[in-house]
């Protein structure tokens, strides 16, 4: 039963990373590994298993040590591990909070002694905690460097009003934990990239934030990166300025597009000096625009055309990333097929 209970914790852990659920292929996953792991249960406790194995008792409850949040009521993680870089359920404690805007902060959480965990560029981590009583996880992409040792995680969340793990983690104080498994992802950088096109919606931002700084400091790496980003108003842009200051270090390398969907060219223009560097004369530095209303299939055109790429798209030499809400990632596809983009460029976090 316990075997059971693992997998079927573990299959929906990997399904919240996708957009769309077939429910029906769920179901039928359920039953055969409901139905494999009691056949290798059975063999595995009748002949294999060594005595140790052989009890019946559960392994170990993993209790939060700080106060506040309680992920030990239905949340049970076997050993952990981080010789490879990644980690099986770990309880990790709040180190640290930052509020960003009213409704994003960056929030540290510090791995226990001697744990490390490495994330190769594009992965996320599954985070982990009891929501009234029921066991939750979700995946975020942490902002930190990918490549290195990391004994700490910094994660940037916005939270939604009726989102369960986002309003469980903003109402966290320092020293309470939560669970947390990785690396997790599948996406592998390719260098040989000739233009990298990035689309991200929100807090989309910060998978495509990881791999841009990749490519961007990657010294082999020649890649034109274009990054268009889409909100709701001001409030919605996530790390914008931190966006602009790597656009001022790699100008000839990235040209960064804000798309304010709520937003008149009127307003955007009233508000612009006191959105970026307030104290600089000028705001947005050449390679940076901001635009009313929604990315479109023209802007990316225009962009990719004024640098002579867009007949590489066409030849597969353009790779396109999109992170964000599924509305938006289904809009980004169409766009993507006026510009005959094909399918396997095309790379959803
Ligand atoms: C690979 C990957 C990486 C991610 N990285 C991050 C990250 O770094 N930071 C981050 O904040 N999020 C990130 N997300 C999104 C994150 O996993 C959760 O989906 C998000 O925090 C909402 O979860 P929740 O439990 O709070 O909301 P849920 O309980 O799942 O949703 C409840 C309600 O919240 C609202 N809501 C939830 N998500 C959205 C949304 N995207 N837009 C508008 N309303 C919404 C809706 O009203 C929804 O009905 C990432 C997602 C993926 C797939």
């Amino acid at each position: 039963k316990e075997s059971t209970s693992a997998l079927f914790f573990i299959g929906m852990d990997e399904m919240s990373d996708k957009t769309d659920t077939d429910w029906t292929t769920v179901a039928v996953a359920v039953g055969a590994t409901a139905v494999a792991s009691y056949c290798v249960f059975k063999a595995f406790s009748s002949s294999f298993a060594p005595s140790e194995h052989r009890s019946s008792s559960p392994p170990p409850l993993v209790l939060a040590s700080g106060e506040g949040v309680d992920v030990s009521a239905a949340v049970r993680a076997p050993k952990n591990h981080s010789s490879s870089g990644s980690i099986s359920w770990t309880n990790v404690t709040l180190t640290q909070i930052t509020p960003y805007t009213e409704d994003v902060s960056e929030f540290v959480f510090s791995l226990p002694e001697e744990m490390e965990i490495t994330l190769p560029v594009g992965r996320h981590v599954m985070v982990k905690a009891d929501v009234n009583g029921h066991p939750t996880s979700r995946p975020y992409t942490p902002i930190d460097d990918a490549g290195i040792p990391l004994k700490k995680i910094s994660l940037v969340l916005r939270a939604y009003e009726y989102g369960k793990m986002s309003s469980k983690i903003h109402s966290m104080s320092i020293g309470d934990c939560l669970l947390l498994r990785g690396p997790i992802g599948r996406y592998k950088f390719d260098p040989s990239q000739k233009a990298r096109v990035f689309l991200y919606g929100g807090t989309g931002v910060t998978p495509i934030y990881q791999v841009l700084k990749h490519a961007l400091k990657d010294g082999e790496c020649e890649s034109k990166c274009f990054v268009f980003s889409q909100s709701r108003s001001f409030d919605d842009l996530l790390l914008a300025q931190t966006m602009v200051d790597l656009q001022s270090q790699y100008p000839s390398f990235l040209s960064l597009s804000f798309h304010l969907s709520r937003l008149t060219p009127e307003k955007i223009e009233k508000n612009l000096s006191s959105l970026f560097s307030p104290a600089s004369s000028s705001p947005l530095p050449t390679g940076c625009s901001l635009n009313s209303g929604y990315v479109t299939s023209e802007h990316i055109e225009a962009s990719l055309t004024a640098h002579s790429l867009l007949d590489l798209v066409a030849e597969g030499k353009v790779e396109f990333l999109i992170c964000g809400p599924s509305g938006f990632t289904k809009y980004v596809k169409q766009q993507l097929l006026f510009i005959k983009c094909p399918k396997e460029m095309v790379y959803v976090f």
